[in-house]
């Protein structure tokens, strides 16, 4: 299992925001990286900086090219930028170490990588790459080697310390970017149980109202759409004769049988009404009638020894017609009164 499916996995994290977020990020780190190096550019052009003026306008180009192909090319792109862009970056701060152009002060910028490179390239890489370039600052800095390519005479002070204060930064910078990630994660996941708690019912864990409608819109309408509008026979005087709790379990245990036997998504519409919509129409015909009959047949327990039944009616329409949800449920539940008449426990289909 790679880290983006343990993410996904353990943290319910919706990819496909992540990569909306990086891609954002990516455009951002680019685009002000641009801005930067243009300004830089014209710095060292106005105080003629000789080969560092030509080694930042480099940059600002690569940085554009690199925003282009986070832009247009956006996963690919994405990928491509980030081979490309550590690349850049790695010549660019040796050549700010190496020559130091202009009085020391390039190497500063090298400061900037660790808090960057989380944004840009997340924890791991950015891990390795500030390794890279910590065990480069060493031996540059560090060792008589990196002393004779040095073309700055560097402060020994400046030597010393240089490493170290990137080194800091680099441990904030992972610290912060973990602490930040957890947090993301975890409105992620809160966000996923508020939503599946505004969608589904509290008690019985199937769709309320708005689950039903969302549950619409993300549906694709066939030629025949069909509901079931379903409510119990004599709920009140479940509740009156065994209490509440019990006509709570009535209500649990009638619409596990509900999803059982339909095998399509059930909505407790309010009450002991629930609604079952079909966009694709009915594959089974005797779908209502199938339902009705199992709940005549459950014995639903409410004490150690006693079981009690209840019974269903049930109102159904199928149509071809190009019409509002809201509008089939009302159809139905024209037919469920029907059912209600006609003595309960009954299935009145439409065309009946
Ligand atoms: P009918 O056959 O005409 O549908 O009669 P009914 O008694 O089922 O219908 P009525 O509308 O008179 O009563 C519905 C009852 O459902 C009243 C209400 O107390 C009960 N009820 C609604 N929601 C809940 C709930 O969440 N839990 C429990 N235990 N009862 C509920
Ligand atoms: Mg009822
Ligand atoms: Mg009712």
């Amino acid at each position: 299992m790679n880290f983006t499916e343990f993410k996904e996995q353990y943290f319910d994290v919706d990819m496909t925001n992540e990569r909306l977020r990086k891609r954002i990020q990516y455009v951002s780190v680019y685009g002000i990286l641009f801005i930067v190096s243009i300004a830089m550019t014209v710095i060292n052009i106005l105080t003629d900086k000789g080969m560092l003026t030509w080694m930042v306008a480099a940059f600002a180009v690569m940085c554009a090219v690199n925003w282009c192909l986070v832009k247009f090319l956006d996963v690919k792109g994405m990928k491509v930028s980030i081979g490309l862009f550590t690349i850049e970056i790695l010549l660019l701060f040796m050549y700010f170490l190496i020559s130091g152009n202009p009085e020391g002060y390039s190497a500063i910028w090298v400061l900037l990588l660790p808090s960057c490179g989380m944004l840009l390239f997340g924890r791991k890489t950015t891990v390795r790459l500030s390794m890279l370039v910590f065990v480069i600052l060493i031996i540059l800095l560090w060792t008589p080697f990196g002393d004779s390519i040095l073309q700055y005479d560097y402060s020994d002070s400046f030597k010393d310390r240089f490493p170290i204060t990137f080194f800091s930064i680099f441990i904030l910078s992972f610290v912060w970017e973990t602490i930040r990630l957890h947090t993301h994660w975890e409105l992620e996941k809160l966000k996923k149980d508020y939503q599946q708690l505004s969608l589904h019912d509290a008690l019985t864990g199937v769709y309320n109202r708005l689950g039903l409608f969302e549950h619409e819109k993300e549906s694709k309408v066939g030629e025949s759409q069909a509901v079931l509008m379903m409510d119990l026979d004599y709920f009140k005087s479940v509740n009156d004769k065994y209490g509440h709790d019990v006509g709570d379990k009535v209500l649990m245990c009638v619409s596990k049988e509900m999803e059982r036997v339909l095998d399509n998504p059930v909505c407790r519409w309010g009450g002991e009404e629930f609604v079952s919509w079909y966009p694709e129409g009915l594959k089974d015909k005797d779908i209502s009638e199938k339902f009705r009959k199992s709940v005549e047949d459950l014995k639903i327990e409410i004490d150690d020894n006693k079981t009690i039944s209840v019974t269903v009616s049930i109102g159904e329409v199928t149509t071809n017609e190009k019409i509002s949800l809201e509008d089939l449920i009302n159809r139905a539940d024209v037919c469920l009164y029907k059912a209600k008449e006609g003595g309960r426990n009954r299935v009145v289909k439409e065309k009946d």
